[in-house]
């Protein structure tokens, strides 16, 4: 059994509500976000960080990423702009040690508000996840436009 809690998710042994997986990725909604269909796409293989991956689940990583902005973008969350975003290792706030890229949805004037979110993380850790109920909604939204 493993210990990493992302190749659970890949594994199955714990939950996510997840809007895409194919051989080489899953992606899914981050239980915490920091906005409003904030997703998360990883490797089906467990590495720390992203040069450690093999060139082509590399490439298919960033190509589902923006592949999920794309639904984004024309889901009812309509952002302005798209947040790419990899924590590279512990210096940089990397808490769970495998690749993950975030993908989160950015509006216009919205800096002071995302900032105050990654400042508040701490405290909705404590808080406790986000409702799956709203999550799946959101994630539905998301599917829809990548079908
Ligand atoms: P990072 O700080 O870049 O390592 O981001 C890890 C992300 O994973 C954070 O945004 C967490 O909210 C998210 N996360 C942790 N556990 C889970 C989980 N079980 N399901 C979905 N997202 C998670
Ligand atoms: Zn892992």
């Amino acid at each position: 059994m493993s210990h990493c809690v992302f190749c659970k998710i890949v594994k199955g042994e714990l939950p996510s509500i997840k809007v895409h997986e194919d051989d080489k990725v899953v992606a899914f909604m981050d239980i915490y976000p920091l906005r409003r269909g904030h997703v998360l796409v990883i490797p089906k293989i467990h590495q720390q960080q992203l040069h450690d991956l093999p060139a082509e689940y590399r490439e298919h990583l960033v190509n589902t990423a923006s592949r999920i902005a794309k639904a984004l973008y024309a889901s009812p969350l309509k952002p302005a702009a798209v947040h790419y975003m990899v924590n590279d290792g512990p210096a940089a706030q990397q808490t769970v040690p495998h690749v993950h890229m975030h993908v989160l949805p950015r509006y216009s004037d919205d800096s002071l508000g995302f900032v105050a979110r990654l400042l508040r993380k701490p405290f909705d850790l404590a808080l406790g996840p986000q409702k799956p109920a709203e999550l799946e909604a959101l994630a539905a939204d998301i599917r829809r436009q990548l079908a």
